[in-house]
C-alpha cells in the first residue's frame, strides 16, 4: 500500500467526504460502465480501499482508479470462468473485514437493484460488520438513457416496472407473475433477460401485449461497445439472433421505446439529423400543450 494519492477529489463546498475505517465494508455502485457514471463516493472510496472485490460487470478502467498496491480480486459469476458462490463471496467479505481491511465491494449498477447487494450487506451485518452503501446508476435506468430511451415519458408511462429474467434458481423466469406485469405496467425494464427471451416473449404476448409493440435490446450500455437493437415484440427473438447481440443486456418493452428517434443523442452527437422529432405523434412535447 502507498499513501500517494494520484489524483485529488473534487473539492465541492460543504462536502466532507467520508473517511474509509479499518474492518468496515463498502457496497459501492460502479454503474453501468462509463467510468464517468461513478458517483463521487465512490471515486472516495476508490481512493481509499485496501482490497477491492469487484464484479464482472466493473469496468477495467475503474478498476485502474484504485490506489498503486489496493489488492484486487474478482468475484465475478460469469460464464467462462469460475464462479464463486454467493455465499462465500459474502464470507469472503467477512473474512477481509475481520482482518481489518478496508473493503471495497464494487458491484456492477446499484448494488441494491438485481445485484445480491442485499444479501451481502445482510450476511455482514449478522456477522457484526459494519457497512455502508452507496448507490450506483442501474443499468435499466442509465444504460436506457444512453440508449436515448427516456423509461417514463407523460404520453407513455406513470409507471415503469423492473423485472429479472432469472428466478432465484437462475433458471426460468417462471416465479414471476407476466400476466400481472402485462396488464399493468407499460413500460417493462428487463435484466438478465437474454436467455429467456423466447418464453418472456411469448408470456407478455399471451397475456395481450401486440406483436408490433416496441422492444429495444441494449447491449453493454454506456460503454465503448454499446450497441442498441430496436424491434417489436413479434420478431424480436429473430431479429436478436440475425443481429447477434448478446448479454449483458437490457430489453427495454414499451412505447417509451419509440422515443429514442427522437432522442438518441449518441447519434445526434455524431452529426446525424433525427429521424423522428415526434415519435408519439403529439405534436408539441407534454409540457407545451
Ligand atoms: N446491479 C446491476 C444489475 C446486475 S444484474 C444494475 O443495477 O445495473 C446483471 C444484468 O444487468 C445484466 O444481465 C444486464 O441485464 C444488466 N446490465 C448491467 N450492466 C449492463 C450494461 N452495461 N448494459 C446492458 N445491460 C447491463
Amino acid at each position: 500500500m502507498t499513501d500517494s494519492h494520484e489524483y485529488t477529489l473534487p473539492r465541492l463546498p460543504g462536502t466532507d467526504w467520508p473517511q474509509m475505517q479499518p474492518g468496515w465494508v463498502w457496497l459501492v455502485g460502479a454503474g453501468p460502465g462509463d467510468p464517468g457514471l461513478l458517483t463521487i463516493h465512490a471515486v472516495n472510496a476508490l481512493s481509499q480501499a485496501d482490497v477491492i472485490v469487484h464484479d464482472a460487470l466493473v469496468a477495467p478502467e475503474i478498476l485502474s482508479w484504485a490506489q498503486p498496491g489496493t489488492e484486487i480480486i474478482y468475484a465475478g459469476k460469469r460464464g467462462g470462468k469460475p464462479s464463486a458462490k454467493q455465499r462465500d463471496i459474502s464470507l469472503q467479505l467477512v473474512d477481509l473485514a475481520r482482518a481489518g481491511k478496508k473493503v471495497l465491494r464494487l458491484k456492477g449498477g446499484d448494488p441494491f437493484v438485481f445485484g445480491r447487494g442485499g444479501e451481502e450487506g445482510q450476511t455482514l451485518v449478522q456477522h457484526g460488520v459494519p457497512i455502508r452503501i452507496i448507490p450506483g446508476i442501474s443499468a435499466g435506468i442509465g444504460g436506457l438513457a444512453y440508449a436515448g430511451i427516456p423509461v417514463t415519458h407523460r404520453d407513455v408511462n406513470q409507471s415503469v416496472t423492473f423485472v429479472t429474467g432469472h428466478d432465484q434458481s437462475g433458471d426460468t423466469p417462471g416465479s414471476l407473475d407476466w400476466a400481472a406485469i402485462a396488464r399493468g405496467s407499460q413500460v417493462i425494464v428487463i435484466y438478465m433477460g437474454m436467455k429467456h427471451l423466447d418464453r418472456i416473449r411469448a408470456a407478455l404476448m399471451e397475456a395481450g401485449r401486440p406483436a408490433d409493440e416496441p422492444v429495444a435490446i441494449t447491449s453493454n450500455a454506456t460503454t465503448p461497445d454499446q450497441r442498441v437493437l430496436e424491434t417489436t415484440l413479434g420478431t424480436c427473438l429473430e431479429d436478436a439472433a440475425r443481429d447477434g447481440i448478446e448479454a449483458p443486456a437490457i430489453i427495454c418493452v414499451g412505447r417509451a421505446v419509440l422515443m429514442r428517434q427522437a432522442l438518441d443523442w449518441q447519434a445526434l452527437a455524431a452529426g446525424m439529423a433525427p429521424r423522428n422529432t415526434d415519435p408519439l405523434g403529439r405534436g408539441r412535447p407534454a409540457e407545451d400543450r
